[in-house]
């Protein structure tokens, strides 16, 4: 066949950093903190919803269901974010359920963003985002978050990446459609204050732009910050379409379930999107999410609430692996929410292997090294910026601290020797050493077999 096949759209999206290091990690890893999934299992409630959803007993729920959302789950849904946002929401038309935050974005830009249109995007951000503006004929604008160094002798935190307000009020022009809002922010974990919410909503309203706020780490917030929902603000409900994953919220990221909310006037154009494409999402695990969401409901605020428990679990992993990183040398970037940590790996430049005058920014050679050689998966920054910034920040990686088995008790990553790579152990709480080794001979893996992801 000599006619091009592939259609324009697809020119320039064809990488994607998961498919690649997800490969490198099950070809290589002995400790996979790369891809951002618990290895945990999910709270037992919701196990059992799932279980009870798929016997049998209510056998209706092995076909097809309400196109925009199983009614059960849309109307707890409604129900427990209509309070959170302080507004009455109708389940029909307020909500709608999509195959995971993935497909609530894509559904977003598809039913959003025609060619010309602009979509101002804060770097780093989570990677998906520039190629959906982009297959739905948009231009991606961007705009970072800088660094400010850190107080004397602190560590720094995601708080210290701001936006700079001039900055951003400059990207916004008559061509603006959206802008993307993460918060929490995977790759930094960083949770946007009110102030700054304040800052990006005026604009949204001045230039009546519409705003996608990817909440999907909503839950998982530390040191008693607040999660403050942009479409609260004023003038921003109208505007604003949020974005959530039961991925995220109860540790089941394999079931792809995510959902939208947000007035008519949008939802309805994403309901168009949605019922010419997947047209909906698998009953069963919309049943199981529902009943999850109708526990939660009445356990609010109370510690055995699966909310408040998991963040306060996540805290200490996100604190042990702190510790440890420091141990080996690398500066974390200490984050106020999601399960991610950045760390500074600039140290290990002169000390590791490079590929001299080679086009690859250098944290992903360092992260492909890292894996092949030691055994240790994580996902470099630049993976989190557009192709021309790649190199802005080049010397950081990104580690998922989700992770029982590699990020437990006080020890478990001490390096005695920082990447002369003296030898890691990780320990259990047991003390049992998992032999992950950082020497520079390949280790042999002496944890339990199975343990791997
Ligand atoms: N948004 C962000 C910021 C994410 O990190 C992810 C990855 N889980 C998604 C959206 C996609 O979520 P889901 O797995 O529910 O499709
Ligand atoms: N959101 C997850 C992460 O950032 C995984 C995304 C994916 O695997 N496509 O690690």
């Amino acid at each position: 066949m000599s006619r091009l096949v592939q259609a324009r759209r697809l020119e320039g999206v064809d990488k994607n950093i998961w498919v690649d290091f997800v490969k490198l990690a099950a070809t290589y890893s002995k400790v996979n903190l790369g891809q951002g999934f618990p290895d945990f299992p999910p709270p037992d409630f919701l196990m059992e919803a799932f279980g009870r959803a798929v016997s049998g007993e209510m056998h209706m729920l092995h076909q097809y269901t309400r196109a925009f959302g199983h009614p059960p789950l849309v109307k707890i849904l409604a129900q427990l974010f209509g309070k959170l946002l302080g507004r009455d929401l109708d389940p029909m038309t307020n909500v709608m359920v999509t195959v995971g935050a993935y497909q609530a974005l894509f559904c977003c830009f598809q039913a959003f963003v025609d060619e010309g249109d602009e979509v101002i995007i804060i770097e780093p951000f989570f990677d998906c985002y520039e190629p959906m503006v982009k297959m739905a004929g948009g231009t991606p604008v961007y705009v970072p978050l800088r660094p400010k160094a850190p107080k004397e002798g602190k560590l720094m935190s995601s708080a210290d990446w701001q936006l700079d307000p001039a900055e951003l009020a400059s990207k916004f022009s008559e061509k603006t459609k959206a802008i993307v809002l993460n918060s929490p922010n995977n790759p930094l974990g960083k949770v946007f204050s009110r102030e700054e919410l304040e800052l990006i909503a005026d604009l949204c309203v001045k230039h009546d732009t519409l705003c996608i706020s990817d909440e999907v780490y909503e839950w998982l917030v530390y040191d008693g910050k607040e999660h403050v929902r942009i479409a609260s603000l004023p003038g921003m409900w109208d505007r604003t379409v949020i974005i959530g994953s039961a991925g995220k919220t109860f540790s089941v990221t394999g079931w792809k379930v995510g959902w939208t909310m947000g007035p008519n006037r949008l939802l309805q154009h994403l309901r168009t999107v949605h019922q010419n494409s997947v047209y909906h999402c698998a009953t069963a695990a919309q049943e199981a999410v529902a009943q999850g969401f109708q526990r939660e409901l009445e356990h609010y605020g109370k510690p055995d609430s699966y909310f408040v428990r998991l963040p306060k679990e996540l805290q200490k992993k996100r604190d042990q692996l702190v510790q440890s990183l420091v141990a080996v040398g690398m500066k974390p970037i200490v984050p106020e929410g999601t399960y991610f940590l950045v760390a500074d790996i600039s140290k290990f430049k002169s000390e590791v292997p490079d590929v001299p005058n080679s086009d690859e920014p250098y944290d992903s050679r360092f992260a492909k090294w890292m894996v092949k050689n030691k055994g240790l998966a994580a996902i470099p920054l630049s993976a989190f910026y557009c192709g021309a910034h790649k190199d802005n920040y080049n010397s950081f990686i990104r580690f998922c601290f989700a992770k029982v088995r590699h990020v437990v008790g006080p020890s478990q990553l001490g390096l005695a020797n920082p990447l002369r790579f003296g030898c890691a152990h990780i320990t259990r709480n047991t003390g049992q050493e998992l032999g992950f080794c950082m020497n520079n001979e390949r280790s042999e893996w002496k944890g339990e077999p199975g343990w791997r992801p």
